[in-house]
């Protein structure tokens, strides 16, 4: 039987590019679908970039899967009539969910386009569609890095799930009390669509210093230095990042998240073991 309480799991790809990249994501999103998640996403490059490629996977994952599956649409420097275009896209595909954003481009050209910031995207998906897709937006528990300060990103985040968003995914974070004070400072102001947590497993140190230098995500200290300390040997990395991603999510679930959204990176192993180590693989989702 059903539980309606049981934590929601939700996956997130970005879209292959290469020929092997697109013949190993089936695999990937086979052995994810077995989790039973409420949904798929998959990401958008800023400008449009992906946008052939994005459509494409998220028709191939729900056609194979039958699961949900939502384009992310980053709205800098595109123009209406394009993302018009595409809206009628999705809607003639079924898609019924979409991941709205902003998007990054590179500095100097953030004034180019019709849409400056994600609320500009939600208002205009609103009056072009009405309720006919579940909106989800971004959420930066640890302040996002444009940001003037962190009450300022808390109105523009409120401004942007009032224009019209169902959910929020965050920015993946280390510690957990980050996520709960943002929670709490929404509650606070009236919101209370599900904000679900964005989760990235620890699999390669470099990479993930890297990114999270650009995406303004704290790896506390302890965490840092002991990846650092493994150097080269990824399997020291691997079992300590799992233990670190495990331990959270469980903070997480424990204190009334509503579920988890992994960042997947492509890669099914670190996500599966994640979830099968909290015991959500029977949950009855
Ligand atoms: P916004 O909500 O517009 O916020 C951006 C900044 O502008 C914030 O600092 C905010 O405080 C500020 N701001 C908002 N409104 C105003 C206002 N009226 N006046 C002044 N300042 C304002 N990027 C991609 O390119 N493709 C993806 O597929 C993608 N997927 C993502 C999925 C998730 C779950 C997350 C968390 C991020 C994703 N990103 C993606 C990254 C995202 O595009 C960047 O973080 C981007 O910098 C901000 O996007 P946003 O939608 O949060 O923007």
């Amino acid at each position: 039987m059903s539980d309606s309480r049981a934590p929601e799991l939700s996956f997130e790809f970005f879209p292959p590019r290469t020929e092997a990249g697109r013949d190993r994501l089936p695999e990937v999103y086979t052995k994810l679908a077995e989790l039973d998640p409420r949904f798929f996403s998959v990401t958008f490059g800023a400008g449009g970039t992906t946008r052939d490629f994005t459509f494409d996977a998220v028709k191939n994952i729900s056609r194979d899967t039958g699961i949900c599956t939502a384009p992310h649409l980053s709205c800098v420097a595109s123009d209406k009539a394009d993302l018009r275009r595409l809206l009628t896209q999705y809607r003639e595909h079924g898609i019924k969910r979409i991941v709205a954003l902003r998007g990054d481009m590179p500095s100097g050209m953030l004034g180019l386009g019709e849409f400056r910031y994600a609320r500009d995207l939600v208002d205009f998906i609103r009056e072009e569609t009405g309720d006919h897709f579940d909106l989800t937006v971004a959420a930066y528990p640890e302040c996002h890095p444009q940001a003037q300060n962190f009450e300022r990103d808390i109105d523009h985040f409120v401004d942007k799930v009032r224009a019209g968003a169902d959910m929020a995914i965050t920015q993946y974070f280390f510690n957990p009390d980050a996520y709960h004070h943002f929670v709490d400072r929404v509650r606070a102001r009236g919101v209370d669509v599900p904000i679900l947590p964005g989760i990235m497993p620890i699999t390669n140190y470099t990479k993930l210093a890297r990114f999270s230098e650009m995406c303004g995500a704290e790896i506390p200290r302890w965490v840092r230095r002991q990846l650092e300390s493994y150097g080269d040997d990824s399997d020291s990395i691997q079992a300590f990042g799992h233990e670190v991603v495990t331990r959270l999510c469980q903070q997480l679930l424990d204190q009334g998240a509503p579920g988890l959204h992994f960042y997947t990176l492509n890669q099914a192993e670190a996500c599966t073991r994640i979830v099968s180590d909290l015991s959500l693989e029977k949950a009855g989702r």
